[in-house]
């Protein structure tokens, strides 16, 4: 199935989108800085021409203004600024008609150069030597009007010089251009490369799910190649194939287990089916059919036994642990188990005595405990020829409570103890049938243990006998 959106997508888009958004700030950023520090130097130099305009003026009495803004503007000429002196009648000697004198660089601009009144009237308030700046566009001027100084000087004169914005104007167009060109080069190239890094990035993740599409539960044999990576990717390499190593074991153990649970199933049916087929060859007196009927009854009970095993373990699994306040006792559980099988090992010539059984309270289910000590017992008897002993013990040691039951029976091999807590594994097979077990007994007791967090051991030297020891946590 394909993703409606892919991940490359969308962190290429993300990606693109940051990157853009990140380079029209910058753009922004770098247009203003530009802008305002160009606004700056023209400040400056506007400055310097008023300030050279009046040191001229001031120094020079023979000269008139004409004269001095003509060499003040020569001086100046790479800046071609627009020079105008006004100067204002004396209020208190004027006629009131009369008009100011106005002194340009260029004949003819003070028509086009002149500002509104209420400015000049506003600058002549401000503060003395103050020099005011505004940025005008003017009728008939250029479209991007003039940045102007305005200057008041002492004699009634107002001094305005003016540079043009058009230069400013088309650099920053320049700038601008430039900008946005390189802006969206950087961010076609940059989404291009992010884009194969991204899509490099992710290649092994692609492969990753084609191994996991042909994995199935027929076939979990397959492993994704790591590559030999140790990064993030390699880790989610390793987890995944971890878990499907899990998978297949468990896979591997239902199947097992199906079949041990058939094959247990299928023996006694089959014996019971030759014995039905076999009373059924020809007429039978009484006591034939009674032997006949016990013998199919000692096999359904095995049956039941087994079916009866399964579904306890079954619904062993279930269950996690006991209840805190589900307390017992566990040597009186033992001591029960002890009298209960006393008549068996009498009959089977058995020295079956209890060791030190000290008290000890645990929280634990005292229908499970009993079944996990009446199973080590039962084994213990069983697997015991006559003249034997089996010893039966509690004993509290720090921090735990041993349970032990000791025989000196027939003994386990080495190479069955690693398998003897597995379902349905008998040591001997011929043995087993004739005792009735069906190897269901040691996984119950293992599974029991695990329920109290306890531990469960067995040492053997076979022809000398066994001990199988279960430790509980005290507490
Ligand atoms: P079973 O029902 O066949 O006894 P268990 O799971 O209880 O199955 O035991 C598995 C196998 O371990 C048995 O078939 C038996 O061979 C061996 N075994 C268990 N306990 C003892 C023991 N105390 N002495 C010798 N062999 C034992």
């Amino acid at each position: 199935m394909k993703p409606a959106r892919s991940l490359l997508f969308t962190l290429t888009l993300w990606y693109t989108v940051i990157l853009g958004a990140i380079v029209i700030l910058s753009g922004l950023f770098l247009y203003h800085t530009f802008r305002n520090n160009r606004m700056e130097a023209l400040d400056r130099t506007l400055k310097q021409v008023v300030v050279d305009l009046r040191e001229t003026w001031l120094r020079s009495r023979t000269l008139g203004w004409n004269e001095v803004i003509r060499a003040v503007r020569d001086r100046n000429q790479n800046h071609q600024p627009q020079v105008m002196v006004i100067h204002y009648p004396d209020p208190h000697e004027a006629d009131l008609h009369e008009r100011p004198t106005v002194f340009t660089s260029a004949p003819g601009l003070e028509g086009s150069f002149l500002l509104a009144d209420e400015i000049y009237d506003r600058v002549q308030r401000s503060p003395r030597d103050e020099p005011t700046y505004i940025t005008q566009v003017l009728a008939g001027g250029p479209s991007h009007g003039f940045r102007l100084i305005l200057f008041p000087m002492r004699g009634n004169y107002m001094i305005q010089v003016g540079i043009s914005l058009e230069q400013l104007a088309d650099n920053l167009r320049q700038l601008f251009l430039i900008m946005l060109m390189a802006g969206a080069s950087l961010l076609v190239l940059a989404s291009v490369g992010g884009g194969y890094l991204i899509r490099r990035a992710l290649k092994p993740v692609k492969n990753i799910l084609r191994a996991a599409q042909s994995i199935s539960a027929f076939d979990l044999s397959l492993r994704i190649p790591a590559d030999g990576r140790s990064d993030e990717i390699g880790e989610l390499v390793a987890t995944f194939n971890g878990m499907i190593a899990r998978l297949e074991q468990s896979v591997q153990r239902i199947r097992q287990f199906t079949g041990d649970v058939s094959h247990e199933l299928r023996t006694p049916l089959t014996i019971i089916r030759g014995e039905i087929e076999i009373a059924l060859r020809k007429e039978r007196d009484k006591r034939e059919y009674t032997e006949i009927l016990r013998s199919l009854l000692d096999e359904t009970g095995h049956l039941e036994a087994i079916i009866n095993d399964l579904l306890f373990l079954s619904k062993l699994e279930e269950q996690v642990k006991p209840r805190p306040e589900q307390r017992v006792m566990l040597d009186e559980i033992l001591l029960e188990v002890f009298e209960k099988r006393l008549h068996t090992a009498r009959v089977k010539q058995l020295t079956f005595s209890l060791g030190e059984v000290q008290r000890a309270e645990i929280p634990g289910d005292a229908v499970l405990l009993e079944r996990l000590i009446g199973n080590l017992v039962d084994n213990a008897i069983r697997y015991s020829p006559a003249g034997a002993s089996v010893v039966v013990s509690l004993i509290r040691s720090g921090e735990e409570i041993m349970l032990a039951v000791r025989d000196t029976g027939i003994g386990i091999p080495l190479a069955s103890r690693q398998f003897l807590f597995d379902r349905f594994y008998v040591v001997d097979k011929s043995r087993s049938r004739e005792t009735g077990g069906a190897g269901l007994g040691l996984a119950i007791a293992k599974q029991v243990a695990d329920f109290h967090q306890a531990r469960i051991d067995v040492e053997s030297t076979p022809g000398q006998g066994s001990t199988f020891t279960v430790r509980f946590p005290a507490g």
